[in-house]
């Protein structure tokens, strides 16, 4: 469904991305881990067309990812994104929040975006916050929020930017509760995070990135149990 093929991208003369290659199939999940500045946030950015690479290509289902060409829209819309700050709409309260995608980008009538924004706050346990504004919910909720949002817009994948870093400890399980629901249901999803138990338990595959490459990546259980290369040891010696 995505595929990254020898993404090479810099900021001036910072080579950030040196070389990444991997593919998502319909319906994985794979978690990208790594220390800070290795270029996590960067590389799902080039996959959602939010930054230009300067050389491979990226491809979701066939369609090469351009940020300058007009397909770029119905790219967003088929690979929608969860950012680790929510970015949500602060004067627009949670169901307008979910409508926004439906309505403004898909040209969908208002009475059925409403119907279909509230079905999914339902499915995040948010059904009794659909009238309340970002401000009076907590990290968690807002991130439910952000996470409905994203599925409103029906896209064949969901990239995840580290969604749980922000919150509070207590607020971590209910939104990864909501994301292993959203995997169990199939949904394509690529999931940068620093929870170990979730991509142990949700990941079909994880990636180790540092520096701008992978330095490993297989199976969840091989590369979090039993890690060959030692840059990926001591990383995971230090998160666990
Ligand atoms: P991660 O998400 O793994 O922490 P990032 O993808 O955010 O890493 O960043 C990778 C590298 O690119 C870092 O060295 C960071 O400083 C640099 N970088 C990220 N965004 C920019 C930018 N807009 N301009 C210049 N350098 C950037
Ligand atoms: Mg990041």
């Amino acid at each position: 469904m995505i595929s990254v093929r020898d993404i090479h991208k810099s900021y001036g003369s910072a080579e950030v991305i040196r070389g990444i290659s991997f593919d998502v199939e319909p319906g994985e999940v794979v978690c990208i881990i790594g220390p800070s500045g290795s270029g996590k946030s960067t590389i799902l950015r080039c996959i959602n067309g939010l930054e230009t690479y300067q050389k491979g290509d990226i491809l979701i289902d066939g369609t090469r990812v351009d940020p300058e060409d007009k397909s770029i829209k119905a790219i967003r819309q088929r690979v929608s994104m969860v950012f680790q700050r929510f970015n949500l709409f602060p004067h627009r309260t949670a169901i307008e929040n979910v409508m926004e995608g439906p309505v403004y980008v898909m040209g969908m009538p208002r009475a059925k975006a409403r119907e279909l924004a509230a079905s999914y706050l339902d499915k995040v346990g948010l059904g009794d916050k659909m009238d309340s504004y970002p401000d009076n919910l907590s990290g968690g909720q807002q991130q439910r929020v952000a996470i409905a949002r994203a599925l409103a817009m029906q896209p064949e994948a969901i990239l995840f930017d580290e969604p749980t870093s922000a919150l509070d400890p207590e607020l971590v399980g209910d939104v990864l509760g909501v994301m292993r629901q959203v995997a169990e249901e199939g949904m394509t999803m690529v999931v940068v995070t620093h929870e170990m138990g979730f991509a142990r338990e949700v990941a079909d595959r994880v990636l180790f990135l540092e520096g701008g490459v992978i330095v490993e990546q297989g199976p969840a259980g091989e590369v979090l149990r039993n890690p060959q290369e030692l840059r990926t040891q001591s990383f995971l010696k230090r998160v666990l």
